[in-house]
């Protein structure tokens, strides 16, 4: 069943045959594919021809698990994500295969470096940070536990923005990645699908007498799928990614262009293509743009209908559907997807209202991934009437059924019948989309044990006294494949030595390193692994910065989306104080320290920008001041980016998660930092509650609030000025920022800042100030103690078993989608010598 792993078992003949065959391959797809002579060829030639040659590799396991998903008995997932940040595809391939160590010798026998072809990939950034991956690292759970699945999205021309920091301000350029060239993908035009948009609706009676509605669109648009494939580790089923891109119907109107048009026909063509031109960069923040709308609606209106199609080719009818696809609604991006199945049911193939909503509330399930109410999704009434018509009459027949429903349940009750209307009609009218969700699916999850028992008991309360069993958790994972083998292979050799490798496709296995603490020669090696990464990295930004940033200081990270939630500014209220003693005392006993930055905000967050503005203002100061710089340091990394990532989890002594309670749903940084060894400092926030559980309350650095005390604060009243005036520590801090130190002395540059922290901070940072810094000092000391640190970090990497996202695809399997492992027999065909024959058939039947 499972493909030999080419790498360990082929004798050492085969292997250099491969090995021949590999540069052969590269010459020919030189050759043919780029049209070039080796001589003449740049490293982007090389990298395409060995992506193209791998590629090869992966087209008998990739066309036969294709196949298979038109047998009858295999279910299949239509994981519905607007993002997905899949990261560079050749490295990961290459692992996934067992391949790396014959291209990396092929390649080096050409006279390259594996390591520059693999960094010269441009990673496809379709996603803006944890959601993105989490679908990513789905998909590679989901082919490794061999459970067919389709991943469907947006095939965004221009993905999340390339960030610069000029002058210590953040700026943004267009992301072409396209523009080398992507050797992963296939399109597949003859699969093309069309999506209408606005018009009007009519009422007809049809040829028997039925009464029907019809939707005339005013327009049309073409979508185009390409597929990629995405491997699972060393199993034969490849799953696929399927992104749509938007075409016009026609490129070139002949009859505008009689009428001389031509400009209008151009213009037409233009307005099509936008759609699917760019990924909105806002994480966790809600913009109603209509062209937004438009894109939710254009991909799950093609992958729908892509559905469909694969349905009736086995099937005669719809009847069936939810026994062959379960279809996840990746947050409430996709969530027009409930009514867009119910006008394919109703007007296309004539279902009555009640079995087209039997089939889809047994079709659909909605993950949440929210609880900032700035993020949820609502679309104005007016506008989701002029772009779709027919679905807003669509929610409105919805809707009334379903409030009818409750009026039923809780006679009398006006307010629970306000509060759970799809419709909110507290001012102008809006459509609640996570309403829409939850009514039109027969699964609701959060993400972390906290953030349900938080939907539960207040943002989807309603809806769960109203359906108790409907609503479970699914922690969120990570693939170890990515996030340890691939980014980590001093560690992922380490602890394969130590335990086999068992590990990368069953976390808990681990476990098995927790005897190794006692073990000196173990716990050296593991340190010097940390400490070799962290070379990396020094060696990497030496170039940029002026003083070497030295491998023995603590390395203290925060990377993720900056956001006000994540507090990025309370881990600079720290280092600002750390400043301020370090320059009152030079003896100070704490240990050298550099705190580490990554993140993009949202062009349009200003506060979020003025934090990456101060983060790189104090590093200005702090890095060139002699009194403290060698004790003292700030980097800011720019760009950060899965790429990025690959070498920043890797390298980390601390994790920072120092979101206020309850406002970070899961985090998932928090889990690679972990799997990786460093140590976490972090409120009980998110999949933090669970991380520390797991690596026991000693092996984790607490502080802060937990939610029942924001709560209570928040109701009380929270007011940062008494907190501010009694801290004698934190009063020095906010006023150096405030007197202009880190700013020329500008007093006015970080005022938005400041006045935040003081006056409507809805973050509370001031509130969990004390206890960080306290937390901090522990930190300091317990990481003198290198041999109590060491024991901590791999106690916490053999502990993190259960945040492989392998778990929590067999959560997911289990609990909401009931599929089971459907392995896919390598069956080789020959490629005919002679040529192919082109059958006689009726239809082409494909995937
Ligand atoms: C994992 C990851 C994230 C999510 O990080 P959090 O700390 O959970 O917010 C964001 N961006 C990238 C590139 C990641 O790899």
């Amino acid at each position: 069943m499972t493909r030999t792993n080419t790498t360990d078992c082929s004798s050492h003949t085969n292997d250099s045959n491969n090995i021949k065959k590999l540069k052969r391959g590269f010459a020919y797809k030189l050759f043919y594919q780029q049209g070039v002579w080796p001589q003449n060829a740049s490293l982007n030639d090389y990298y395409l021809a060995v992506s193209y040659t791998v590629r090869d590799r992966m087209q008998q396991m990739f066309l036969n698990s294709i196949l298979s998903l038109q047998k009858k008995e295999s279910k299949i997932v239509g994981y519905l994500s607007a993002e997905f940040l899949m990261g560079p595809h050749l490295h990961n391939n290459l692992i996934n295969l067992g391949l790396y160590d014959q291209v990396s010798r092929a390649v080096e026998e050409c006279g390259l470096d594996i390591k520059q072809i693999i960094d010269h990939e441009e990673e496809p950034g379709l996603g803006n940070g944890g959601l993105g991956r989490l679908a990513a690292c789905y998909l590679d759970s989901l082919a490794s536990l061999q459970i067919p699945a389709i991943g469907y999205g947006i095939r965004y021309e221009f993905g999340m923005f390339d960030q610069e920091i000029k002058n210590g301000w953040q700026k943004e350029l267009g992301d072409r990645w396209l523009q080398p060239g992507n050797p992963w993908e296939f399109k597949k035009a003859d699969l093309t699908v069309e999506v209408g948009a606005r018009g009007h609706t009519e009422q007809y009676t049809d040829d028997h007498g039925n009464q029907r509605v019809r939707w005339v669109p005013g327009g049309m648009v073409k979508g185009i799928p390409y597929d990629t494939p995405v491997l699972g580790y060393r199993v034969n089923n490849v799953n696929l990614l399927r992104l749509w891109s938007a075409e016009a119907p026609k490129s070139f109107d002949f009859d505008d262009f009689n009428v001389g048009d031509y400009q209008g026909a151009v213009h037409e063509k233009i307005m099509a293509e936008t759609i699917t031109k760019v990924l909105y960069p806002n994480d966790e923040h809600f913009r109603g743009k209509e062209l937004r709308l438009f894109q939710q609606y254009f991909f799950v209106s093609c992958s729908m209908q892509d559905m469909v199609r694969i349905h009736l080719f086995m099937f005669p009818n719809l009847d069936n559907f939810p026994d062959k696809f379960a279809v996840q609604l990746n947050d409430t991006h996709p969530a027009i997807a409930v009514p867009e199945f119910m006008r394919l049911l109703i007007d296309v193939h004539h279902y009555s209202w009640e079995r087209a909503w039997d089939i889809v509330t047994h079709t659909f399930a909605y993950t949440n991934h929210t609880l900032l109410p700035e993020a949820l999704e609502k679309w104005p009434v007016a506008m989701l009437g002029r772009v779709l018509p027919r679905h807003l009459e669509i929610i409105y027949e919805i809707n009334s059924r379903f409030l009818d429903l409750v009026r039923i349940k809780y006679p009398g009750d006006v307010d629970v019948v306000r509060r759970m209307s799809i419709i909110d009609e507290s001012g102008e009218r809006y459509v609640r989309m996570a309403h829409l969700a939850c009514i039109g699916g027969y699964a609701i999850n959060g993400v972390a044990e906290l953030h349900t028992r938080l939907l539960k008991n207040h943002t989807l309360t309603d809806f769960h006294r109203l359906w108790p069993d409907k609503l479970t958790n699914v922690t969120n994972g990570v693939t170890p494949r990515r996030w340890m083998v691939l980014s980590n292979p001093r560690l992922a050799r380490l602890i394969s030595s130590a335990i086999g490798d068992g590990w990368i496709t069953n976390l808990y296995k681990l476990r098995e390193l927790e005897p190794m603490v006692d073990d000196p020669v173990f716990c050296e090696k593991w340190q010097q692994v940390k400490f070799d990464n962290k070379q990396d990295i020094c060696a990497m930004f030496s170039c940029a910065y002026g003083p070497m940033f030295n491998p023995y200081a603590m390395f203290d990270v925060q990377v993720k989306r900056i956001h006000e939630y994540k507090r990025q500014h309370l881990n600079l209220l720290h280092i600002v104080n750390l400043y301020q003693r370090l320059k009152n005392n030079p003896n100070l006993d704490v240990p050298p320290r550099i705190f580490i930055f990554g993140g993009k905000a949202a062009p349009g967050y200003t506060m979020a920008k003025l934090i990456i503005k101060l983060i790189n203002s104090i590093a200005e100061v702090v890095n060139s001041d002699p009194d403290v710089n060698t004790r003292l340091q700030v980097l800011f990394i720019p760009n950060f980016n899965v790429q990025i990532g690959h070498m920043v989890y890797p390298m980390a002594d601390l994790s920072e998660q120092i979101s206020l309670a309850g406002k970070e749903a899961s985090g998932t940084g928090n889990m690679k930092f972990s799997m990786n060894g460093a140590l976490t400092i972090g409120t009980l926030d998110g999949a933090n509650v669970e991380i520390r559980e797991e690596v026991a309350p000693e092996n984790f650095f607490l502080f802060g609030m937990d939610v029942n005390e924001v709560q209570e604060l928040g109701t009380a009243g929270y007011d940062p000025q008494t907190i501010y005036n009694q801290n004698e520590g934190l009063k020095a801090a906010i006023n150096l920022i405030a007197t202009g130190h880190f700013s020329h002395g500008d007093r006015e540059l970080f005022r938005p800042l400041i006045d935040s922290l003081l006056y409507h901070d809805p973050y509370m940072v001031l509130a969990d100030y004390q206890s960080y810094v306290d937390c901090q000092q522990k930190v300091g000391e317990v990481f003198q103690d290198t041999r109590r640190w060491t024991k901590m970090a791999i106690l916490n990497a053999a502990r993190m078993g259960k945040f492989s996202s392998d778990r929590s695809i067999a959560d997911y399997c289990r609990k909401i989608w009931k599929i089971k492992p459907f392995p896919v027999e390598l069956k080789l065909q020959q490629l005919p010598e002679n040529g192919f024959k082109f059958p006689q058939r009726d239809k082409i039947v494909r995937t």
